[in-house]
């Protein structure tokens, strides 16, 4: 009987819902299953670090890792599965672009730690314990994975041959990208395996989308009584639908939700916030100074809308934390 190709998975600094993206594929997984061998699985199999040292370089097929680089025990897997797999795929917005865990790039290692550790009002910590780099258990010393300065994308640690969007990603475009590899039609190496268009391309509510936009005020979704069979923009809600790549099946417009960008930028754009910044800023309506001022101050959250999930991947990375590692 042929041997079956290789696939692996694997997760970084993860909230698990890109792991419930692959059980998302349902009785599909079984075709998965049927045409691959899972070599290595965390979340699902009992296959030790050690066994995937031991595999051959190139060995595997095609690994994905989804998920951000946070601690070095990620770094140094991420490296490891790098070269035991002949393809690896950045699985969702974390490993793509950094992710919502990159957020925490907007504040220094130190702080996060005083936060978590001691100034949460629910925290108790009277001892002042806060995570060591090691610790001696029955006499053995114990080294724990290091956190580092700033999250990382896959990408500014290991090469990455392809990405799959989204946060997290949808079970068609990760069954998709698997069949892709296993009939060996992968487009260009590094390409970003979803649509190259616009969500707004593929919008349900695009017919209501006027050709020009012009904004007064930014509201919010509580705010007013909405009309959810029309566009988002065109009432004044932020939706990020034109700056956002497609071929998430616009499932949060479908569960009348604006766009929050998930998908990441589209191909040639550097950086994902500063496209959303200038795109909302040219529908202003004002040219008065004061007013402008009102409009901007109208945009709920401005750090954590534009770069929700690339904050790692932008030009600003974790500088605005003045980080030792950039
Ligand atoms: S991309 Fe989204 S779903 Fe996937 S691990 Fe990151 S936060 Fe979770
Ligand atoms: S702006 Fe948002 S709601 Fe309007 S068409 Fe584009 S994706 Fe749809």
């Amino acid at each position: 009987m042929p041997k079956k190709p290789k696939i692996a998975f694997y997760w970084c600094s993860s909230c698990g819902g890109c792991e419930e993206s692959i059980l998302d594929l349902a009785e599909d997984i079984l075709a998965v299953v049927e045409a691959v061998d899972i070599v290595f699985w965390p979340v699902a199999l009992d296959v030790k670090y050690k066994d995937v040292a031991a595999m051959g370089d190139g060995e595997i097929t095609a690994t994905l890792i989804n998920g951000a680089i946070r601690i070095d025990e990620h770094e140094s897997m991420a490296r490891l599965l790098r070269q035991k797999s002949k393809l690896l795929i950045a699985h969702g917005s974390c490993a793509h672009l950094g992710g919502v865990v990159s957020l925490a790039n907007f504040s220094e290692r130190e702080d996060i730690f005083t936060r978590l550790y001691s100034d949460v009002p629910t925290v108790k910590n009277p001892q002042g314990l806060f995570p060591k780099s090691g610790t001696i258990d029955s006499g053995n010393y114990l080294e724990l994975p290091g956190f580092n300065d700033t999250v990382k994308t896959l990408d500014q640690v290991v090469e990455v041959d392809y990405y799959i969007p989204g946060c997290p990603p949808t079970p068609e475009l990760i069954k998709e990208a698997i069949m892709a590899v296993l009939e060996d039609r992968l487009p260009e190496r590094g390409a970003v395996l979803a649509e190259s268009k616009a969500l707004c391309h593929t919008c349900p509510l695009k017919e209501s989308k006027p050709e020009t936009i012009r904004i007064k005020k930014f509201k919010r979704l509580y705010e007013f009584e909405w009309d959810p069979s029309r566009c988002f923009l065109e009432q004044g809600i932020v939706c990020l639908g034109p700056v956002t790549r497609g071929g998430c099946n616009a499932r949060c417009i479908g569960a009348n939700m604006p766009c929050s960008g998930c998908f990441g930028p589209l191909d040639n754009v550097t950086d994902q916030g500063a496209k959303a910044a200038s795109f909302l800023a040219s529908l202003i309506d004002s040219t008065d100074e004061e007013e402008l001022q009102r409009i901007t101050a109208s945009i709920p959250d401005p750090a954590g809308l534009f770069y929700r999930y690339s904050l790692a991947s932008s030009m600003l990375k974790g500088k605005v934390a003045g980080n030792k590692s950039d």
